[in-house]
């Protein structure tokens, strides 16, 4: 069964819905999947390696990131 990945939205992200403008999915990645380069800035998303955990999904004010079939 091929992996679930998780896809960003670009239109509704915005990180001034997080604190500090740091990205509350990918502070929730444990595999770094989702990574921010600076406060304020949308993350970058590499979904080769994600499991499909769903905690970025959770985490995000903004429901930016969805879980693609
Ligand atoms: S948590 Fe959501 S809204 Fe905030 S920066 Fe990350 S993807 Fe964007
Ligand atoms: S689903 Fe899990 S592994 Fe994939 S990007 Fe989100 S938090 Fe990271």
């Amino acid at each position: 069964m091929p992996q679930p990945k998780v896809a960003l939205d670009y239109e509704r992200c915005d990180p001034e819905f997080c604190e500090d403008g740091i990205c509350a999915a990918a502070k929730a990645c444990e595999k770094k999947i989702l990574r921010q380069e600076t406060p304020g800035e949308m993350p970058d998303l590499n979904p080769s390696m994600c499991r499909g955990c769903t905690d970025c999904i959770s985490a995000c004010p903004r429901d930016a990131i969805r879980l693609m079939k």
